[in-house]
């Protein structure tokens, strides 16, 4: 049988291991399909609750299936005969999202709640969630100058209301599950990642994708100004897709992180001034900011600690922020265009 060694650890998979993608008609969730399908898997079952003409992406030779994962029926077909599952569903956007519909937020409980029980009850070998830096306690974020966050600066908690207490407990789910029961889980915390075939308009897209489509619109409609929420001032990170797919891959399959939440970040940090500048640059324009103060900012200051996941796999998230949002911007201009040209795009539901 063909076998696939992790890349820093002994564990072994199967290329025709059922491997079950919740998520996969989001962003990372469609780009994780394609990198198993890509690596010679033959057997994924993708599923996502929107209709299948809106996924972002659709892989060729793999089952998708339209279902409602906060169903506790659902889950239980959907994890049917699956060796690993990876949780990547969730009702989430960017900041304009996050702080204005908590209650969604919370409610994507119900998901990883149900499926994680599913799971063990259909014995699968290895259980994957999406967690995200927005666990991490508030008051460690507060300055843009600030100190990147590490794995133990979850607890004393003060995530972020509605979505990082969502994370938060989803996490605890998998420790319990493994702690109690014997569920091998695997859990990162994802700092913002970006890149081709996600959410680029609509008001779920996130800073990256935003910043490309006001550049590219301002620059069509010859208005050389571009609005931007909060100061500019705040910091982040940026991890562009094709390091986050290939992360995901390596965590699930570490033996020294079951049940262990670790960050897949970059680390390179910038401020959202900053942003702008590469993606004007990548544009060949410039352009007059005009600063939206009240607009949702989020936390002061956000950046990844890597000194726990270049510990464990000597790996950490390394493409260069310049060279993603051209691969990103380029594919934004595309998808722009080819709504202009009234051809399908990624669209949000
Ligand atoms: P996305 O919105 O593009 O994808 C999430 C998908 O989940 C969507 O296609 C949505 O339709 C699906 N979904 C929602 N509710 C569902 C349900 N009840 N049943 C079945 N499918 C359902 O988001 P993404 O950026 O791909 O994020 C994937 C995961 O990573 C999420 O858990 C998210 O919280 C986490 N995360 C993402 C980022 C990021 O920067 N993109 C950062 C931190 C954490």
């Amino acid at each position: 049988m063909d076998m696939l060694q992790s890349p820093t650890h002994s564990s072994a998979m199967n290329k025709d291991d059922l491997l079950v993608i919740a998520g996969a008609g989001g962003f990372i969730g469609g780009s994780l399909t394609r990198y198993f399908h890509d690596k010679g898997f033959t057997r994924i079952r993708a599923i996502d609750k929107k209709p299948l003409p809106d996924w972002y992406q659709r892989v060729p030779g793999v089952a998708c299936l339209c279902m409602d994962l906060s169903e506790k029926d659902h889950c239980i077909r959907a994890v049917e005969g699956a060796t690993e599952v990876y949780n990547l569903a969730a009702d989430m956007g960017g900041m304009g999202f996050i702080e204005r519909f908590r209650v969604e937020c919370l409610r994507s409980i119900l998901i990883n709640t149900h499926l994680i029980e599913a799971a063990y009850q259909a014995g699968v070998e290895r259980y994957f969630f999406s967690s995200s830096a927005c666990a991490y306690n508030t008051l460690l974020q507060q300055d843009p100058h600030v100190r990147a966050l590490k794995e133990s600066d979850a607890y004393p908690a003060m995530a972020e209301r509605g979505y990082g207490w969502e994370k938060l407990v989803s996490e605890m789910f998998c420790q319990e599950y493994w702690a109690e029961r014997g569920l091998e889980t695997h859990i990162a915390r994802f700092h913002n990642a970006y890149g081709a075939n996600g959410t680029w308009y609509g008001g779920r897209e996130k800073a990256p994708a935003a910043l490309c489509r006001k550049v590219i619109e301002a620059r069509d409609t010859g208005k050389y100004e571009i609005d931007i929420w909060g100061d500019g001032h705040q910091t982040r990170s940026f991890m562009y897709i094709g390091d986050c797919v290939k992360g995901i891959d390596m965590i699930m399959h570490c033996d020294d992180l079951i049940a262990t939440p670790i960050n897949l970040g970059s680390s390179e940090l910038v401020s959202i001034n900053e942003l702008v500048s590469l993606i004007e640059e990548i544009a060949g324009v410039k352009l007059q900011r005009r600063y939206a103060l009240d607009a949702p900012r989020g936390v002061a200051g956000r950046n990844s600690d890597n000194t726990f996941i270049k510990q464990v796999l000597d790996w950490e998230p390394s493409t260069p922020l310049r060279v993603g949002l051209a691969v990103t911007y380029a594919w934004i201009e595309q998808q722009v265009a080819d709504r202009k040209a009234g051809k399908r795009v990624v669209k949000e539901t």
